[in-house]
C-alpha cells in the first residue's frame, strides 16, 4: 500500500473515532451500493432520467440526475413534480414514470462492471467478512445479473433494495437495515458508497465511511457529505479494504 493513502487511512480512522466515539474493529462486513460503484451504470441511468422527462414534458438537466443519485425512484420523481407542478407525485403517476424509466435504461443494454469493483469484493470475501448490497435501486434488470457477475457473493439475504426500505438515502435507514441483515454492529463494518446522498446515509449510520469519486462531482463534495475517507476508484478501494481486514 502506498504510504500517502496509508497515512490518509490513519487519519481517517483517528477522526472516525473522534466522530462516532468508537474505534473501527475487526471488519465483519462491507455494505456496498450499487450503481457507481459496483456497476459502471450511472450515465446509463442518467440518460434514461432525461428522455423519460423529456417524453413526458417534465423540464429537467442531464447532471442533476448524479444529485439525485441513492435517492429512490420514487423520491426522485416526487422532486421533480414538486419542483415543476407545486405538488408530489400521485402513486400511478410514480407507477408509470419509473416503469418508462426502466424500461429505457434496460434499453441502454447491460451496464459494464466498474473497474476494480470485483477485486473489492474478492477481497473481502477472501477475508471472511460478509459482502452486503445497500442500493436505492429497484431495477430488476441489474439485480439479476448480481448473482453472475459477483459468483453469488451478495444473495438475496444480503441485500437492502427500493423494496426493502421506507425512507431511502440519505437517511441512515437502508445502512442501518443492511448492518441488521449483516449481523453485525456499526463498529464492525466499512460502508462504500459514491454519491453524496449515499455517503451522508452510511455516515449518519454510523458506519466507517469510504466515498468513491467514481462520477462527475467535486473533489471533496464526498467529504462534506460524511465520507471518512475520499478515494477515486474501486481499484484504490480494494486496496484499502485489503488494509483494513
Ligand atoms: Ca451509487
Amino acid at each position: 500500500m502506498q504510504s500517502d493513502l496509508k497515512s490518509k487511512l490513519e487519519s481517517a480512522l483517528e477522526a472516525y473515532a473522534v466522530r462516532s466515539g468508537h474505534a473501527l474493529q475487526e471488519v465483519g462486513a462491507v455494505l456496498f451500493d450499487m450503481d457507481g460503484v459496483l456497476y459502471d451504470s450511472m450515465p446509463g441511468h442518467c440518460r434514461a432520467w432525461k428522455q423519460m422527462c423529456d417524453e413526458n414534458d417534465i423540464i429537467s438537466e442531464s447532471d442533476e440526475f448524479y444529485v439525485y443519485e441513492g435517492r429512490t425512484g420514487a423520491s426522485t420523481i416526487d422532486i421533480l413534480f414538486r419542483r415543476q407542478f407545486g405538488h408530489g407525485a400521485i402513486d400511478d403517476d410514480v407507477k408509470r414514470l419509473y416503469a418508462r424509466k426502466s424500461e429505457l435504461f434496460r434499453a441502454e443494454g447491460p451496464a459494464p462492471l466498474m473497474s476494480g469493483a470485483r477485486k473489492a469484493v474478492e477481497t473481502v470475501r477472501a477475508a471472511g467478512a460478509i459482502p452486503v448490497l445497500v442500493t436505492g435501486s429497484g431495477q430488476t434488470s441489474i439485480l439479476e445479473r448480481l448473482n453472475i457477475d459477483y459468483d453469488d457473493a451478495f444473495p438475496i439475504e444480503h441485500r437492502v433494495t427500493a423494496h426493502d426500505v421506507k425512507y431511502g438515502k440519505p437517511d441512515p435507514e437502508p445502512y442501518l437495515m443492511g448492518l441488521v441483515k449483516a449481523g453485525v454492529g456499526k463498529c464492525k463494518a466499512v460502508a462504500v458508497d459514491n454519491a453524496p446522498l449515499g455517503v451522508e446515509s452510511a455516515s449518519r449510520a454510523g458506519v466507517f465511511t469510504i466515498g468513491v469519486r467514481t462520477g462527475p462531482i467535486p473533489e471533496g463534495m464526498l467529504r462534506e457529505a460524511g465520507a471518512d475517507i475520499e478515494i477515486f476508484s474501486m481499484s484504490e478501494c480494494a486496496v484499502l479494504l485489503k488494509e483494513l481486514l
